[in-house]
């Protein structure tokens, strides 16, 4: 839909044995990590046995399948690789800002990947413009990828490099970072970002989300700590927790649990399909409605919706069906136009609503336009109420971590109070979760919450 905030990217790399192809499971994960981003896909694979520093990659603007195909999945020949979906929030939609990064420096070569985004990226930048160093993109990524370039020329390890570079970076990210020889994954200390480690037969493989691992059929070992930096290599996998302080409040984005990521992974010890369908049952208990079925929006509603039947002893009901073969709809910047793309994914089922006062559950309102055109549809096709319950708290505060936040002017609940957006939208009650049920949702795991409440776990305003 086109009124939702959307993740900025999913990232992926696998460590293999010699002989062993890295490029088709990369594809694979990547497709199962489509929903973080679609602007960009790319790959970057390397052969452990080969030339040192022959990295061969391969990337462009669009979704994975019109990106790559087989012939080009055979030409990308090595046992390690890292691979990478986009959504830009930071630096401009170009192949310019495409990953993975691959870049030659004093010491050889390096491909990166980066899920997240750094706070004070473009200070590192300034610093680095001073000492010579030159740009050709405009995103966070070639700030990271240009400090460890810097950094590894008097360091002993790409590993150390690494370790050095992890106070200088205040933000979210998640990044995968291949040597010649080796993979290395990072998270940020605060764990805003998510990123988990799995074992293939053969070898291991790291991504955004557990269920790219389940689709290389990857066994899941382990979310990667908050500051850990995770050595895969022919010695195997190596832990360095010396970057994980007890200091650094751990604060994962809530976001994730609401809407980013897919049902059917786990974060942090959370399920997220669990998570959602907590989240609606603490919606049904803290705001009640009285009312005859409760539906959702497809598809980010539906399990919150769930929750919220369980609870409310309410009968769930689908009354939407979505186009699932109309592909991309572009991002309009006009109402009337995201109005039209709304009719041409979801229609109305008008049995499971007619006569019928409708609960309808979604996971947010941005700017509300959506929602606006769902609760219309309701009606025309016979629901007589439509009460709106929201299984997140009203969006107040920009995200500075890499989540695209609409400006604080097309945030509807920055403009207008609760009862003003519920006769905006055109329904009968509205309510939204209330934050301290954000918790239950994730059985007390630290988490951000800071576009809710302005706090922002990296300190200050951001
Ligand atoms: S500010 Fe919101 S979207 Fe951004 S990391 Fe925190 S919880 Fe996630």
């Amino acid at each position: 839909m086109t009124d939702k905030l959307h993740e900025e990217c999913g990232v992926f790399g696998i460590w293999k044995k010699n002989g062993q192809d890295a490029s088709l499971d990369i594809y694979n994960g990547l497709l199962s990590l489509q929903h973080r981003g679609q602007e960009a896909a790319g790959i970057a694979v390397c052969n452990t046995y080969g030339e040192r520093g022959n990295i061969c990659i391969h990337k462009d603007m669009g979704l994975v399948t019109e990106v790559f195909d087989e012939a080009m999945l055979n030409d990308l020949q090595g046992n390690i690789g890292v691979g990478h979906v986009r959504y830009s929030t930071t630096g401009d939609s170009t192949i310019r800002n495409a990953q993975p990064i691959a870049f030659q420096y004093l010491k050889g070569t390096l491909a990166l990947v980066h899920n997240g985004n750094i706070v004070n990226a473009s200070d590192i930048k300034s610093e680095l413009l001073k000492d010579g160093s030159v740009f050709h993109a405009t995103s966070d990524s070639e700030v990271i990828a240009t400090l460890i370039a810097k950094i590894r020329a008097h360091t002993g390890s790409i590993e150390e490099a690494v370790r050095e570079i992890i106070p200088k970076l205040q933000g979210g990210y998640a990044l995968i970072i291949m040597s010649p020889r080796k993979i290395i994954a990072v998270r940020d200390p605060w764990g805003i970002k998510p990123l988990c480690l799995g074992k293939v037969e053969d070898g291991y493989v790291v991504a955004s989300e557990s269920c790219a691992l389940t689709s290389v059929e990857a066994e899941f070992i382990r979310d990667i700590r908050p500051g850990e930096i995770v050595t895969l290599s022919k010695n195997g996998m190596a832990s360095d927790t010396s970057m994980c302080t007890e200091k650094t409040s751990h604060a994962h984005c809530i976001f994730e649990y609401i809407y980013f990521a897919r049902l059917d992974s786990s974060m942090d010890g959370v399920g997220i399909y669990d998570a959602r369908f907590r989240g609606g049952m603490a919606l049904a208990q803290a705001h009640p409605a009285d009312a005859d079925i409760v539906t959702g929006v497809p598809e980010s509603g539906l399990t919150a919706a769930e929750g919220f039947a369980h609870a409310s002893g309410l009968p769930f009901v689908r009354a939407f069906h979505k186009n699932s073969y109309i592909g991309r709809t572009f991002i309009k910047p006009t109402d009337k136009e995201r109005h039209s793309a709304v009719h041409m994914k979801l229609g109305v089922i008008p049995g499971s609503v007619s006569g019928k006062r409708v609960v309808l559950i979604d996971d947010s309102i941005v700017r509300g336009t959506t929602i606006s055109n769902l609760i219309t549809m309701l009606r025309k096709a016979g629901a007589t109420e439509v009460h709106v319950r929201i299984s997140s708290p009203p969006f107040l505060h920009p995200c500075y971590y890499g989540t695209d936040v609409p400006d604080n002017s097309q945030l509807i609940a920055n403009k207008y109070s609760i009862e003003e957006i519920r006769s905006r939208i055109g329904a009968d009650s509205l309510a939204y979760m209330r934050l301290e049920d954000l918790s239950t949702m994730v059985e007390g795991a630290p988490i951000c919450k800071a576009c809710f409440d302005g706090t922002y776990p990296t300190g200050g305003t951001k």
